[in-house]
């Protein structure tokens, strides 16, 4: 097969326009192991990737055997379009109409795992404060204590003081047996 260049003009009645990744502007092509299903883009926001492009399978996230494996960083995808440019072209408007359906179901899909991510992070956050909340409490405590322990303290050198002073005062007064 002759190798297919990138944006390589292909016959209007069969060609659909090109979903472009907004970021990145590659083409999000027909998964190539489901045929049913457009690529979709994400940035890596949570683990060690962070900020990185990557591209997968709409049914990347499902269970066992409805599962695709299809999933490629930015510099993987680019390569693989490169040799595999032809899976974005050469399908019926028919054929399209079914892929958007199915893309459509699959959108709302990935949407529930991005809500189900994002309240798993809420989760965790909540635990974090709580554990703050509970750090601050335990330091208000030994505030407090020491707050006691200084006034308590000034307290008693205060009466101490007193005391001495009566002590002196009553010495002073007492007539002096000789
Ligand atoms: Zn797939």
């Amino acid at each position: 097969m002759p190798p297919v260049l990138l944006g390589a003009p292909t016959p209007l009645e069969v060609e659909p326009p090109a979903v472009l990744d907004e970021v990145t502007n590659l083409p999000l092509i027909i998964c190539s192991k489901c045929k049913d299903l457009r690529i979709v883009a994400f940035t890596c926001k949570w683990t060690k990737n962070r900020g990185k492009r990557f591209f997968k399978c709409p049914r990347y996230n499902e269970l066992e055997e409805k599962r695709c494996g299809f999933y490629m960083f930015q510099d993987k995808y680019k390569q693989y379009l490169k040799c595999n440019a032809s899976l974005e072209y050469g399908r019926t408007v028919l054929e399209m109409d079914s892929v958007r359906e199915v893309e459509g179901i699959e959108q709302v899909k990935v949407g529930l795992h991005d809500v189900r991510d994002e309240i798993l992070k809420m989760k965790l956050e909540i635990v974090d404060l709580k554990n703050e909340e509970r750090k601050m409490k335990s330091a208000c405590v030994v505030l407090i204590v020491l707050l006691l322990v200084v006034v308590v303290g000034f307290a008693l050198k205060y009466t101490i003081c007193n005391a001495d002073h009566l002590l002196q005062d009553y010495r002073l007064v007492q007539p002096r047996v000789e």
